[in-house]
Order: C-alpha cells, then structure tokens, then sequence
C-alpha cells in the first residue's frame, strides 16, 4: 500500500510498504466527522505485458475536486503518480493479462488529526490500495426509482466522491433490495421527479436512437465512463441529449414501446444494463437488446483499456 501524510501544511515521506492495519487514534477526525473521499481506478495489462490506466488524470483531478469540497487539502500529482506507477511496478504480478482482468486501484484520503472538535482536521492520510479483479457479469440489473430517499441536494456533496454519500445509499438500497431489486435511481431531491443516477452509477437512457444522460451539476458525480460513453456515442453521430429526464417520459417511452435500452456507467462494471425498473409499485420491464447501445460501448471501451483497438482519444497511459 502506498501511504503518504499531511502535517503542518504539507505532503511529506510518500511510502510503500506492505498491506497491514493502521495504528489511527480513535478520535481521528475521520470516524467522528466523516472526512473521507476516494478514487476508483482500474489497471490492465495487454498480451505484450504492458500495463496500462484509462484516463487517470482525470481520477488525479476529481479526488482534488472532492477533497476540496469536504475541505481537505489537495495532494500533489507528482506523489500520486509516482506513487502509483511505483506500486504497479513493484505489483506486476498481480495484474493478469487477459480481457475482463485486471487491477482495482483505491486512493482516498482520511482526516487522521486526532480531536472531536467539529472543524477541519490539520493531517490527513492519503493512500493507494490494490485488489486483483475479474470482470462480473452484473446479469440483469433491476431498479426501483426513489420517492422519497435522496443521494444528494443542491449544493450538497453529490459531486464528491465522498464516502459519506455510500454510507447515506445503503439504507433506502437495502429497502430496495428486500423487494427484489439491486438499486436504487436516484431523482432530484426536491420534487422526485427527474432521474439522475442509479446506485453508484451514472445512467443512460436510450429511446429510440437518442442517448440521455442527467447533465452534470453538484448532485451528479462526474463519471469518467460516462464522459468516454458520450465522447464515443458523439464520434459515431449518435445524438446524445445531456439534459434532465422526467420519470414520466421514461414511463410514455416505455409504454409506446420507444424506451429501448437503460444502463448504467462506472469503471467497476463498465456498463450495466438494466432489464426492470419500478416506479410506484408498477414494474417495467425492457426487452433484451444484445446488439444495443450498452453491449457496443462496453466493448468498445474495453478494446480501448486494454490496448486491443486504437485509442484515438488518448485515453490510455502506459505505466512505464
Ligand atoms: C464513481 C461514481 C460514478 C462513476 O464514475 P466513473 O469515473 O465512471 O467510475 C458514478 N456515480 C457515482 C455516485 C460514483 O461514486
């Protein structure tokens, strides 16, 4: 693991040492105030053993951007790519060639400063683990759209990637779950009306040949998958609408039959179709689409990640 602490205003003695606990005080500012972001990432290794990332400065400026917002301070980028490249070096093995394998990489950041004050901690820890990972087939994703739960608000800590913002999921999705769904879509917090996100996912969706996807504001995250889903849909003069999407028109796309195809967008399970959706109580159902949208983009990105096709958009960093 890769570990580097702030103390009296700055980064200093990034480190790699092996995987183990932590010594933390328990008053750590942390587990008492919840300042805490994180990244995901992913490394893969093509069939000449290079190992390459997908976009990873974009991950370097979000984890900046939310640590910003929870009032962290920002870590230099020579330290998270020195460190990083460092660690994949030294982990080479741990990294399997092969489409659908690969390396899961989790920076965060925690407020160590120990003291239960309600302000800002003055030390952080910021880290890097690894965790080998296997493609997963998420099968078929089943959604209810949220009444009532909330992610996240106007001018709340939606667009962070804060570690707070899972902890607040997992009651309204467990609910969710004790009635046979997966996740939950997240809508706007005010009316309820608008579809923004599903689980830890963004969403896309297809009627007829238009993709739609919630604009980005300070409730939605910013996905990196998201933005290459767009970026690819737009090169292929696939008209793609960024705006918002009521559930309502969801409902008439649906019933006329024009509501083709819903999924989901993140660098874990790249892309997620969904099969159901649930809106108060009533279950649509959508039919499979094997040659649709989501499976085409999903191999797409994939050829791309592990330098199988062209990467025309510069998206891809090889670790040397
Ligand atoms: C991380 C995350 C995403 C997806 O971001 P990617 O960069 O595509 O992995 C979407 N929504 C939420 C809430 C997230 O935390």
């Amino acid at each position: 693991m890769f570990e580097c602490d702030y103390k009296d205003g700055t980064w200093s003695n990034p480190t790699i040492k092996p995987f183990g606990p932590l010594s933390i005080s328990p008053a750590a500012k942390v587990f008492h105030y919840g300042q805490a972001v994180f990244e995901g990432m992913k490394a893969y290794k093509d069939d000449n053993g290079k190992i390459w990332l997908f976009r990873p400065e974009d991950n370097f400026n979000r984890i900046n951007k939310s640590s910003l917002r929870l009032a962290i301070p920002e870590f230099p980028k020579d330290f998270f790519f020195e460190g990083l490249e460092t660690m994949l070096q030294l982990d080479n093995n741990w990294i399997k060639p092969g489409l659908g394998n690969s390396l899961y990489i989790r920076p965060f950041v925690i407020a160590t400063q120990s003291g239960v004050s309600a302000s800002p901690s003055e030390e952080y820890k910021f880290m890097i683990l690894f965790s080998p990972a296997q493609a997963y087939y998420t099968g078929d994703v089943k959604v209810v759209i949220a009444e009532h739960y909330s992610r996240s608000a106007d001018g709340g800590v939606g667009a962070a990637k804060a570690a707070g913002n899972y902890a607040a999921q997992f009651y309204p999705t467990n609910l969710a779950k004790e009635k046979g769904f997966h996740q939950v879509i997240w809508t706007d917090s005010n009316e309820h009306n608008y579809l923004e996100e599903a689980g830890t996912m963004n969403v896309f969706f297809r009627i007829n040949d238009t993709l739609i996807t919630a604009p980005i504001s300070d409730r939605i995250l910013d996905g990196i998958t998201r933005r290459s889903v767009i970026a690819l849909a737009k090169r292929d003069k696939i008209s793609v609408e960024e705006r918002r999407i009521s559930i309502s028109e969801i409902i008439e796309a649906s019933n006329n039959g024009t509501l083709k195809e819903v999924f989901g967008s993140v660098t874990a399970a790249v892309i997620s179709p969904v099969s159901d959706y649930s809106y108060k109580g009533d279950v649509y159902h959508l039919p499979k689409c094997p040659e649709g949208f989501a499976a085409r983009f999903k191999k797409e990105l994939t050829e791309i990640q592990y330098n199988l096709t062209e990467d025309e958009f510069g998206w891809r960093y090889l670790v040397e």
